[in-house]
């Protein structure tokens, strides 16, 4: 069953985390996966705060029709992808090293992604990408957000939504005192609760 990829709540704070979240849940093998193809990737990465803007998402998904072979390969890409940057990503909210290979991958793509980017001159200059159009837009996007987030100096603020009650989508903490536990109360939090709760009524009657 498809879910309506529009309802889901983005909550990861940066565009690559919610690139990653893309899966009901990291800890369930066979958690739904949001993303069939390369047009619900679009539709998805519309939603995010940093993601597609509205022309360029309505652009991308005409090319994806008039070159499906082409756009079927860039959301083959994207999937490999989104397990590159779950699997950097997740190492680093735990504190640990990646392995080797996949920063030398991450590297590379990174590399790639970032010589896709223009200076845009004006009373405040911003970047842009050579070529809006691309397919591999999205992909750019999620990869320049990940370097960006990799070294920024509050990287105790990534975290992920535990288990095993929560989801394992990871979320960037912007809370006061960093004491965001959840994806959100919502989705993980209010079912902890309330499992928590049962569990207490249980110890007492029993
Ligand atoms: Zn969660």
């Amino acid at each position: 069953m498809n879910v309506d990829i529009d309802a889901i709540e983005r909550v990861g704070g940066r565009l690559c985390l919610d690139f990653v979240n893309t899966r009901a849940s990291h800890f369930a093998s066979d958690a739904q996966d949001y993303l069939h193809d390369y047009i619900d990737l679009v539709r998805w990465m519309r939603g995010c705060e940093g993601g597609l803007g509205a022309d360029q998402a309505r652009r991308l998904t005409a090319a994806a029709r008039a070159h499906p072979r082409r756009a079927a390969a860039v959301f083959a890409q994207a999937r490999d992808l989104r397990d590159l940057l779950y699997r950097v990503l997740n190492a680093a909210a735990r504190g640990d090293a990646p392995t080797l290979t996949d920063v030398d991958i991450l590297d590379r793509e990174l590399a790639q992604a970032l010589a896709q980017r223009r200076l845009v001159p004006g009373p405040s200059w911003r970047w842009s990408w050579a070529d809006s159009d691309a397919l591999a837009l999205p992909l750019w996007q999620a990869l320049e957000s990940a370097g960006e987030l990799l070294v920024s100096d509050d990287l105790a603020r990534l975290k992920q939504c535990p288990a095993p009650d929560g989801c394992g989508w990871l979320f960037y903490d912007v809370s006061k005192n960093s004491t965001r536990r959840w994806c959100s109360m919502r989705m993980c939090g209010n079912g902890a609760k309330a499992r928590r709760f049962q569990s207490r009524q249980r110890d007492r009657a029993g």
